[in-house]
């Protein structure tokens, strides 16, 4: 019986190996950005410049406030993530990430492994004054790795108290703005994760206690609780506070009316959005888009993450990224101010300037 029961729950794997092992798509039919653009490639505009690592990594930077998000760059082969143990390549990201020393926070929008396993060696090695913000699961999973270096208290759980009730810490709300920096803020939204394949999902669950070793499988690196972000960048003065550059956030695709931003925050700069799943969920991008209207979009984990970052880049397993454009496409008439869908190439940047941007 028991047998039984487990052969039927795992008989949908078949096919979701055969559709991984094969299914990484060409590029043919998407306009690729490869812009290695240095931070001054907008002279003398105040910017803010967003680096794309592959997955939902990314860097959002003005000047010295800058913010990571999903960091990931070890890209472990499909074989040894779904059947074998994996670990943070520190080669990897070591060549792959700029300097971050000035990073004060990094953001977890999930705790898969494409999300979290490299943040430990970013946190710890290359971000070396960052928090980072994660969910109670994510804290559990990195906490091994954080209490040997003796930094449990850079490590915060976003929903929920954190995996270690000893570690003294003010809860951190959905919906409520957390101050990075006087001029850099982000707001955390609970939100969803799309299946991935034909509505079944894989390592999904919660973490309440602390995982007790360093994560070497993807099974160890459960879902917990999925979050999108707003994130602002701010200019303060005595007597007001003006936002400089809005951006909304998503490491995963979700359904219609989730992971909303608050009502009363209307003009946003900028979209992020995970393409991988789109077609698992209902309603996506079109729905969030038309909620935020932004001006620019950006597509983040378009690109085959199981690929070692010297292979040419194919698009993510499953998904079929120029049908998500498409759906962007079908929005457009209602997103009168928005620009261009932009997929970058990973390790290359874009460039926004602010808003009443003025020289510098
Ligand atoms: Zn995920
Ligand atoms: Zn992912």
């Amino acid at each position: 019986m028991f047998l039984k029961s487990t052969v039927h729950r795992c008989l949908w794997l078949l096919p979701l190996l055969l559709c991984l092992s094969g299914c990484a798509g060409s590029l043919s039919r998407l306009e690729l950005e490869r812009a290695d653009l240095e931070p001054d490639d907008l002279p003398g505009v105040e910017h803010v410049a967003v680096t794309y690592f592959g997955a939902s990594g990314l860097l959002l930077r003005r000047g010295d406030e800058a913010i990571l998000v999903d960091p990931f760059f070890s890209n472990p082969g499909l074989l040894r993530t779904l059947a074998g143990r994996i670990r943070t390549r520190p080669d990897r990201v070591d060549a792959l990430l700029p300097e971050v020393d000035d990073v004060s926070a990094i953001l977890v929008s999930h705790s898969h492994y494409d999300h979290l396993m490299d943040v430990s060696h970013v946190a710890l090695t290359k971000a070396p004054r960052a928090v980072v913000y994660t969910s109670r699961t994510g804290t559990c999973i990195l906490d091994s790795e954080f209490s040997r270096a003796d930094a449990l208290d850079r490590l915060k759980a976003m929903g929920d108290p954190p995996c270690r009730p000893e570690v003294d810490q003010e809860p951190l709300k959905p919906k409520e703005w957390i101050d990075v920096t006087p001029r850099l803020r982000f707001m955390p939204l609970l939100s969803e994760h799309a299946p991935h394949f034909r509505g079944r999902s894989l390592y999904g669950g919660t973490r309440a206690q602390p995982l007790g070793k360093v994560p070497n499988r993807a099974s160890n690196y459960r879902k917990g609780r999925v979050f999108a972000f707003v994130i602002e960048f701010l200019t303060v003065t005595h007597d007001q506070t003006r936002v400089d550059f809005r951006v909304y956030l998503q490491g995963s695709a979700s359904n219609a009316g989730q992971g909303l931003p608050l009502e009363d925050l209307k003009e946003f700069d900028l979209a992020i959005l995970a393409a991988a799943g789109h077609h698992e969920v209902q309603g996506y991008p079109g729905s969030i888009l038309k909620r935020l209207r932004p001006e620019h979009l950006l597509v983040s984990h378009w690109e085959d993450f199981f690929a070692a970052p010297q292979k040419p880049l194919k698009t993510v397993r499953g998904t079929d990224v120029r049908e998500f454009l498409d759906k962007v496409e079908d929005s457009r008439k209602e997103l009168p101010k928005l620009g261009p869908s932009r997929l970058l190439a990973p390790g290359s940047r874009a460039v926004y300037p602010v808003r009443d941007a003025k020289p510098r």
